[in-house]
C-alpha cells in the first residue's frame, strides 16, 4: 500500500517510533432472522425470548443457512471492492464459555465468502489513502453473559446467540489513530449505505478488535496486542495511543512485548492484560460437518451488484462535478445517506454551492444547538430551499436570512411566513435607503470629517450603521451603492 502521509510518531527516549495498526470489525448483519436459524434477530428483546433449539443447542438440531445474510455479505464485499469468493466453507471454532452453548462458534476460517478489498480513507489533510482489506467471513455471534443482575448469581441471554456476524479484517495498514478512526466512520458509511450493518457502536452492532505494535521507521513489523472490544470510535483512537505509549517504554526499557489479549479502560485512558493471546490452533477449527460448503452463483452476485445503491465515494464525485462542491463539503454531505438526500432536495433547480453552504454552516450548527439530527430537524429540505429561494430572489438580504433560518429551527414556521409576519423584506427603495443614509451622516459628523481627511476605513462603520438604521433589512448593494455616492 502506498506510504503514509502522516508523521504521527510517539517520540520515545531513543527517538520516533512509528505505529502499525489492524482492525478486526464485528459488524451485526442486518437481516430479521439469524444466520442458521429462523429466530428474530432483533435488538432490545426481554432476555430468551429470541431462542430457537439451533440457537441452544439442543441435540439433533440442524443449522440452515439464511440466504439473506449470505447476500447482506456479498453486497458489503461488493462495497468494498472485494473479491467474491463462489465457494466458501462454514467451520466450527471450539471454546467454552457459558454464554456459548454448542461450545462453538459456527464461523469461515480457511476458505471465507469474501477475500481481498479495499476501503479509501480520507485524512483531515484532505489526503486519500487506500487502507486493503485482508477478507470479510460470516460468523454467529455469542450469547450474552449478565453479571449484574444477581449478587451471587450470573445470567445468560441467548437472544444474541446465533446473530449473523461480518468479521471484516484489515490489513495492517494504518498508522495513526487518525487513521483507524477514518477507516472505522468510513466502514460504518459504506454498511449504512448498503443497508448491511446499521453501524451502532453503543448498541454494539458493530465493534472493533484493535491490533496494535510499535516500531522505528524502515524495520519490519514488531509483536503486536489486540485490544478486544473497543465500542466506540473515540477509544478505538485513545486505545491505539495509550496501547502504543505501553509498548515504547517497554522496549525502551530493555523489555520485549508479548503477544496478549488487552482490554481498553477508558476511565483510566490504559489498556490492561486480558489473557495471553490464542492461536488459531487452540480453537481446534475443523470445516462443520453439518454444513455443505457454500457455494453461490455468479449470476446471483452480479443480480446483486446492480441493485446495490450509489455509494459514498462515487457520490462525493458526483457532488463534486455535478454542483461543483469542494471535496471537503462533499465529504461531510455524503457521510450519512439521509444527509446527502437531504442535500440533494435542497440543492434541486436552485444553486448548489449555496445549498451547500447554508446545510453546513447556519443549518447544521442550528441542528447542533437543539441536540437534532437531520432526520429529527425541525426544518424540513423544502423549508430550507424555500429560505434560499426568498436569497435569491433578493425578498431578504443574506445577514436577514440567518436571523430566518433561527426562527424557522424555532418555530417551524416556513421562511416566507417568518418574512411576512416581522416584516423582514429587504428594502430596495432607494429613497428609503437614501434617508437612512442622510440621517447617519447628520448623526455622525466627527466620523464623517475623519472619512473626508482620509480615513476611508471608515466606509465600513457607515454601512454598519445604515444597515442598523434600516432595521438590517436594507439591500447591502443598494446602500453601498447611495453611501459612495454621498460621501
Ligand atoms: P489473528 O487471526 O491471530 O487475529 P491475523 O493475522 O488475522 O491474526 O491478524 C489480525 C489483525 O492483526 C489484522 O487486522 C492484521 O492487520 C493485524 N496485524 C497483524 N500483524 C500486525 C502487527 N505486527 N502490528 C499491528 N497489527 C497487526
Ligand atoms: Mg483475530
Amino acid at each position: 500500500m502506498s506510504a503514509p502521509e502522516s508523521t504521527y510518531v510517539i517520540e520515545g527516549s531513543t527517538g520516533p517510533w512509528e505505529l502499525v495498526i489492524g482492525l478486526e470489525v464485528h459488524a451485526q448483519v442486518v437481516s430479521k432472522a439469524k444466520l442458521f436459524s429462523g429466530a428474530s434477530a432483533e435488538y432490545g428483546a426481554e432476555p430468551n425470548s429470541q431462542v430457537s433449539f439451533v440457537d441452544a443447542a439442543f441435540p439433533g438440531m440442524l443449522p440452515v443457512i439464511n440466504r439473506e445474510c449470505v447476500a447482506q455479505a456479498v453486497r458489503t464485499g461488493l462495497g468494498l471492492k472485494a473479491e467474491i469468493n463462489l465457494v466458501s466453507r462454514f467451520d466450527r471454532k471450539n471454546y467454552f464459555y457459558a454464554d456459548l452453548p454448542a461450545g462453538y462458534q459456527i464461523s469461515q476460517f480457511a476458505h471465507p465468502i469474501v477475500g481481498k478489498g479495499v476501503i479509501e480513507i480520507e485524512l483531515e489533510s484532505g489526503a486519500i489513502r487506500p487502507i486493503g482489506v485482508t477478507r470479510l467471513h460470516l460468523e454467529q455471534d455469542a450469547g450474552k453473559s449478565m453479571h449484574d443482575q444477581h449478587p451471587s448469581q450470573s445470567f445468560i441471554d441467548l437472544n444474541r446467540a446465533g446473530v449473523a456476524l461480518m468479521e471484516i479484517v484489515s490489513e495492517p495498514d494504518m498508522r495513526t489513530p487518525e487513521e483507524a478512526g477514518a477507516y472505522l466512520r468510513k466502514l460504518r458509511t459504506i454498511m449504512r449505505y448498503l443497508g448491511t450493518c446499521d453501524g451502532n457502536m453503543e448498541e454494539g452492532s458493530m465493534r472493533a478488535d484493535v491490533n496494535v505494535s510499535v516500531r522505528k521507521a524502515g524495520e519490519p513489523f514488531r509483536t503486536r496486542c489486540e485490544i478486544k472490544n473497543v465500542n466506540s470510535v473515540r477509544f478505538v483512537m485513545q486505545a491505539i495511543e495509550a496501547e502504543a505509549r505501553r509498548q515504547v517504554e517497554i522496549w525502551e526499557a530493555g523489555g520485549e512485548v508479548r503477544q496478549e489479549t488487552r482490554l481498553y479502560d477508558p476511565s483510566r485512558g490504559e489498556t490492561r492484560s486480558m489473557r495471553s493471546k490464542e492461536d488459531a490452533h487452540d480453537y481446534r477449527y475443523f470445516p462443520d460437518p453439518d454444513l455443505l460448503p457454500l457455494v453461490i452463483e455468479q449470476e446471483w452476485v452480479e443480480e446483486l451488484a446492480t441493485h446495490l445503491p450509489e455509494l459514498p465515494d462515487a457520490k462525493k464525485a458526483r457532488f463534486m462535478s455535478q454542483y461543483g462542491l469542494p471535496a471537503y463539503d462533499a465529504g461531510v454531505l455524503v457521510m450519512e445517506q439521509a444527509t446527502a438526500d437531504f442535500y440533494e432536495a435542497v440543492a434541486r433547480g436552485r444553486d448548489g454551492k449555496i445549498a451547500a453552504n447554508w446545510m453546513l454552516g447556519d443549518f447544521f450548527a442550528g441542528l447542533n444547538r437543539m441536540g437534532r439530527g437531520i432526520e429529527d430537524s425541525p426544518v424540513s429540505a423544502e423549508g430550507l430551499g424555500g429560505l434560499l429561494d426568498l436569497l435569491a430572489d433578493a425578498t431578504i438580504n443574506g445577514r436577514i436570512a440567518k436571523e430566518v433560518m433561527e426562527a424557522m429551527m424555532e418555530t417551524g414556521e416556513t421562511a416566507a411566513a417568518i418574512v411576512e409576519a416581522r416584516g423582514l423584506r429587504q428594502v430596495t427603495d432607494t429613497g428609503a435607503i437614501d434617508g437612512a443614509v442622510d440621517q447617519v451622516l447628520a448623526a455622525n459628523p466627527d466620523k464623517l470629517a475623519e472619512y473626508k481627511a482620509g480615513k476611508e476605513k471608515l466606509f465600513g462603520f457607515f454601512v454598519g450603521q445604515v444597515m442598523k438604521a434600516m432595521a438590517g433589512k436594507g439591500n447591502p448593494a443598494l446602500v453601498n451603492e447611495a453611501l459612495k455616492r454621498k460621501l
